[in-house]
C-alpha cells in the first residue's frame, strides 16, 4: 500500500484531506508541525509527502532543503498560495516535485500525487507491479506473477496502466476515457467497455470488476 505523509498545521484542511486521501486508498500519516515533519520524513517509510510551506517552529521550505541535503530523495508535492510564485519557484529550487496552490480542489491534488507517484516508481524500475501483473512501460507488455506475457495495444496500455495506478477505485467509463484518449477525442465511452473485454481475455475475468451503471474496479474493491 502506498503510504503518504501529511504535513499541514490547518487542522481544519488537514483532517478533512486527510480522509479524502484515505477514500483514495493511500495510507496516511499526519504532521502539524516543521520539526516533526522533517523528523518523520526521514524515517524512510513515505512513498510521498504533502507539505504545506507555512508550518510552525520549522518552514515548510527549510524542511525540504533539510531533507535534501540529508540525500533524502522521498517525492514531495507542495501545498503553496495559489498567486505567490515566489514561494514555488523557491519549493522547485529546494527539491519538490510538483506543487497544488491554495485554495484546490482535492481532485487535483489526487491528480498530482498519482502522477509523481508514477513518475518516481517509474525511475527507479522502469515498471509498475499492482496486483499479480507488472506492466512494462518500454515495451508496452504485461506480465503475470506466473511468467506469462502479453503484448499490448497503445489504448490496451494506456487503460491498464491507468486501472493500475488507481488499484481498488471505482473508475466510470468517463474517467477512463479522459486518461485513455485525447481530450477532444469524440469516441463512444462504449469502446471502455470493447478495451476492458480485451484486457479480461489476456489477463483472466476476474482482475477487472464491473459495476453495473457505475463503472469498473482493478482488484479488490476498497
Ligand atoms: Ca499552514
Amino acid at each position: 500500500m502506498v503510504r503518504l505523509l501529511l504535513v499541514e498545521d490547518d487542522e481544519s484542511l488537514r483532517l478533512p484531506l486527510k480522509m479524502d486521501l484515505e477514500k483514495a486508498g493511500y495510507a496516511v500519516d499526519e504532521a502539524g508541525s516543521g520539526d516533526e515533519a522533517e523528523y518523520l520524513g526521514n524515517e524512510g517509510l513515505y512513498d510521498l509527502i504533502i507539505l504545506d510551506l507555512g508550518l510552525p517552529v520549522k518552514p515548510g521550505l527549510d524542511v525540504l532543503r533539510a531533507w535534501r541535503q540529508k540525500d533524502n530523495t522521498v517525492p514531495v508535492v507542495i501545498l503553496t498560495a495559489r498567486d505567490d510564485w515566489n514561494q514555488r519557484v523557491l519549493g522547485f529550487k529546494a527539491g519538490a516535485d510538483d506543487y497544488v496552490g491554495k485554495p484546490f480542489h482535492v481532485e487535483e491534488l489526487l491528480a498530482r500525487v498519482r502522477a509523481v507517484i508514477h513518475r518516481s516508481i517509474k525511475q527507479s524500475t522502469g515498471e509498475l507491479c499492482v496486483g499479480g501483473l507488472t506492466l512494462d512501460e518500454q515495451n508496452q507488455s504485461v506480465r503475470i506473477t506466473d511468467g506469462q506475457k502479453y503484448e499490448l495495444t497503445s489504448t490496451e496500455f494506456r487503460l491498464l496502466r491507468y486501472l493500475m495506478l488507481n488499484p481498488g477505485r471505482l473508475l466510470s467509463k468517463s474517467q477512463l476515457m479522459e486518461h485513455v484518449y485525447d481530450f477532444d477525442s469524440d469516441k463512444d465511452s462504449n469502446v471502455i467497455e470493447v478495451y476492458i473485454n480485451r484486457l479480461r481475455r489476456k489477463l483472466g475475468k476476474t482482475l477487472i470488476k464491473t459495476y453495473r451503471g457505475q463503472g469498473y474496479v482493478f482488484g479488490e474493491r476498497r
